[in-house]
């Protein structure tokens, strides 16, 4: 198998008697800083990568299904999902809740895959305290000009739902100290290859092997 092979299929070439172990990939950055592209190029480029996918009470856009960017709930069940003990993590985000879940998390994790989280800066916080373990990613806006023209561009939120995300956005943006890498996303082709790079080279970390049982 070759090198760039290898560094694309889930079960990559280890020494015999190991298995790749898997882990959590934690994207945060302010509404608008194009998580959500780098997501999906991340999840093109490479297999062994799940998308985790949130719940929220946050109104479904015309371009979302239900299940698949999100699921999509009411505060009561929210709230009753959350009293079950359902997220690894949960915050309230630009005045909507959004919770991980934590069994489809775990479960991905144990088939060894990445799962990959977009989360934003409070649910960054939780997961370093519970899952140290987790490889954190800030992705920023070259400035807050651009974020605010990919806010109105995205063209589904009204003036209210941007004001708020663009109002938020500097208290988030001061938060990438805390996180592991950073990839500033001036550039989407640069952007997205830096972080399949920080991905192959978790990927490679020689104490992500596990004996195989
Ligand atoms: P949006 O409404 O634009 O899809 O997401 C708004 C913000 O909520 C983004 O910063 C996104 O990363 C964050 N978010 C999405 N899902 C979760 C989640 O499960 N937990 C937390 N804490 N934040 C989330």
């Amino acid at each position: 198998m070759t090198v760039a092979a290898a560094a694309q299929d889930p079960t990559r070439d280890v020494p015999s008697g190991f298995v790749p172990g898997g882990f959590l990939f934690v994207l945060s950055g302010p509404s608008g800083a194009g998580k959500g592209t780098l997501v999906e190029r991340l999840l093109a480029a490479r297999p062994d990568c799940v998308f985790a996918i949130s719940a929220t009470t946050r109104p479904r856009r015309e371009t979302e299904t239900d299940g698949v960017q999100y699921h999509f709930v009411t505060r009561e069940e929210f709230e009753a999902r959350r009293a079950r003990g359902w997220f690894l993590e949960s915050a309230e985000v630009h005045g909507q809740l959004y919770g991980t879940p934590v069994h489809e998390v775990d479960a991905q994790i144990a088939r060894g895959r990445v799962v990959v989280l977009d989360i934003d800066v409070q649910g960054g916080a939780s997961v370093r305290r519970v899952r140290p373990e987790a490889v954190t990613v800030f992705v920023y806006p070259p400035s807050l000009e651009a974020l605010l023209a990919r806010l109105r561009k995205r063209a589904t939120d009204g003036e209210e739902v941007i004001a708020t995300r663009l109002a938020d956005a500097p208290g988030e943006m001061a938060q990438w100290v805390h996180y592991d890498y950073l990839v500033v996303n001036d550039d989407l082709d640069r952007a997205a290859a830096e972080l399949i790079a920080v991905h192959d080279a978790e990927r490679a970390r020689v104490k992500r092997l596990a004996p195989r049982t």
